[in-house]
């Protein structure tokens, strides 16, 4: 084979070698495409997934069964007690509210997405959303609060619900200082006469059981005389031979 013969073979495999990685490229110009254009485009999420948590704070009664749930302690809930002249409102689900939610945080750096918090809420108000991209660069970024006093009604609330604690205590320990302090006077007024020695009758002695005595028989007593002394006496001897005749009583 000539050295020019193998020169232009090689220049022709190489063309039908761009040839082939061509019709490669040509076919996939006419696909549609397949690759999303994140953040432009974003594919749907399923409508069952698990992603941020959201907590209607105007529907939350504080009653902590969420948090009970987490499996990871990533909800912290606390509340305080409203005044009985305070109306917090119905939730939309038909329950009173009757406290004030200080403190809901959920740190979703510790939260794993498992879902078991929103079946037990009893008015529906924590649920997943649709929303997963709140990644931080401080994990401390991740501790989200969903309460909706400010700081300072936070205080006032708490202090209030204490103040009205204490006030609850006090009338209780006033109450029962002077319910003792009336019946110390009654008892001054009206001392407890000296006991009235009645004649107790005595109490009826155990009656000894009856000691069973064998009831013996002029016969039986006959017997064991005759067993002790041999003869029966005062009677006369009947020959067992002799019974039955006449003469023989
Ligand atoms: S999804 Fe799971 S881990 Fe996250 S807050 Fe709810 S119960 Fe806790
Ligand atoms: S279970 Fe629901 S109502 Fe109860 S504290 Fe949690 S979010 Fe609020």
């Amino acid at each position: 084979m000539s050295s020019v013969y193998r020169y232009f073979r090689n220049i022709g495999m190489g063309f039908w070698t761009i040839l082939i990685g061509m019709k490669i490229t040509m076919k996939h110009l006419f696909t549609p495409a397949v690759t999303i254009q994140y953040p432009d485009a974003r594919m749907p999420i399923p409508e069952r997934g698990r992603n941020r948590l959201y907590v209607n704070m105007d529907d939350c009664i504080g009653c902590n069964q969420c948090a009970m749930a987490c499996p990871v302690d990533c909800i912290s809930i606390e509340t305080a007690k409203s005044l009985p002249t305070e109306d917090l409102g119905m939730t939309s689900t038909g329950q009173k509210k009757r406290l004030w939610v200080t403190k809901f945080d959920i740190d979703f750096a510790k939260c794993c997405y498992c879902g078991l918090c929103v079946p037990p809420c009893p008015t529906e108000c924590i649920y997943m959303t649709d929303v997963y991209e709140f990644s931080e660069y401080d994990r401390s970024n991740l501790n989200y609060s969903f309460i909706t006093l400010s700081p300072d009604e936070v205080v006032t609330k708490v202090e209030q619900a204490k103040a009205a604690e204490r006030e609850a205590a006090a009338r209780k320990a006033a109450a029962a200082a002077a319910a003792a302090a009336q019946k110390a006077a009654q008892t001054a007024q009206n001392p407890p006469s000296a006991p009235v020695q009645t004649a107790t009758k005595p109490a009826p002695a155990t009656q000894a059981a009856p000691v069973t005595q064998p009831v013996s028989s002029p016969e039986t007593t006959e017997k064991k005389e005759v067993e002790k002394t041999g003869s029966s006496e005062g009677k006369p001897q009947v020959d067992k031979q002799d019974e039955g005749k006449p003469g023989n009583v």
